[in-house]
């Protein structure tokens, strides 16, 4: 029997199998939860926000409606109180849950709190942002599809999410020469998105070309950095493993290795928790 890419992927890299772990029990979590349908936005009522620059889920026009999502993020931790979950981590959910269930307008400002208002005062800021991601993302999955059927890629180029306007957290080199073309992906609601390939998405210098270290035997991806900024951006130079090696954390290591070298991770993660489970 041939052993599927992930397997071997953890396979090689032993001490990813806890993250690998805990987002299995998170995605079986997600799968049992009744996620409401999302209404996909009248786009023509968001083109002028989208030629402004603003993020789709910050637009007036578009209006897409995130508050079913925020009221599953506490079903969501509900179930995981009941997983085997490493012990830092089921403290955090432990703590977190009591939390939700106490203070309803917590539960009530989780969206906020994703979209980036710091106001909201949680415990585990780390967790519930990842876990909040996780129903998110999953929420939002048919507006990306729509969005990224609708949007014309020539017209947005900016270094910030088109969705949801995080940071990218990883990149891919896409098509065939001479078409070759550089996607970013956003590590919190799933978009990838088409920027320069010579500019750094951090300080938006253009002047220095970005750096790559290659590593060997990791299936392509490498490390592509600025020389300006020393900013680095893991980049998967390939296709057909987008959903494995795009998820941020089947390569942490590759951010160790960065860090090493005395570059800086200015790319949005939400991997917080990797320092609790010791990675
Ligand atoms: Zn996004
Ligand atoms: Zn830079």
């Amino acid at each position: 029997m041939s052993v599927s890419l992930p397997e071997r992927w953890l396979e090689d890299h032993p001490y990813l199998r806890q993250m690998a772990d805990l987002c299995g029990r998170i995605d079986r979590a997600l799968a049992d939860l009744p996620l409401p349908p999302v209404a996909v936005p009248a786009w023509e009522a968001y083109r002028e926000d989208l030629e402004a620059g603003i993020p789709l889920l910050s637009s007036a026009g578009a209006r897409v409606d995130l508050e079913p999502a925020g009221a599953l993020v506490a079903g969501l931790v509900q179930r995981l109180e009941a997983e085997p979950l490493p012990g830092p981590i089921a403290a955090g959910v432990r703590a977190l849950s009591a939390e939700l269930s106490r203070t309803p307008e917590v539960s009530r400002r989780i969206v906020p709190f994703l979209l980036g208002d710091d106001s909201v005062d949680a415990s585990s800021p780390g967790l519930l942002r990842f876990l909040g991601w996780s129903v998110l993302a999953r929420y939002l999955r048919p507006v990306v599809e729509a969005f990224t059927a609708w949007r014309d890629e020539e017209r947005w180029q900016r270094r910030y999410c088109p969705t949801c306007g995080s940071l990218p957290a990883m990149a891919q080199i896409a098509g065939v020469d001479p078409a070759r073309h550089r996607l970013l992906s956003c590590g919190c609601c799933g978009t990838c998105w088409r920027f320069r390939r010579t500019q750094c998405p951090f300080c938006e210098n253009d002047s220095h070309r970005l750096s790559g270290i290659q590593i060997d035997g990791e299936a392509g991806l490498r490390i592509d950095f600025c020389e300006a900024c020393r900013g680095y951006l893991k980049t998967y130079d390939g296709h057909g493993q987008e959903q494995l090696l795009l998820a941020d954390w089947t390569s942490l290591h590759l951010d160790l290795l960065a860090h090493r070298r005395g570059l800086r991770r200015e790319a949005t993660s939400l991997y917080d928790v990797d320092s609790l489970l010791g990675v």
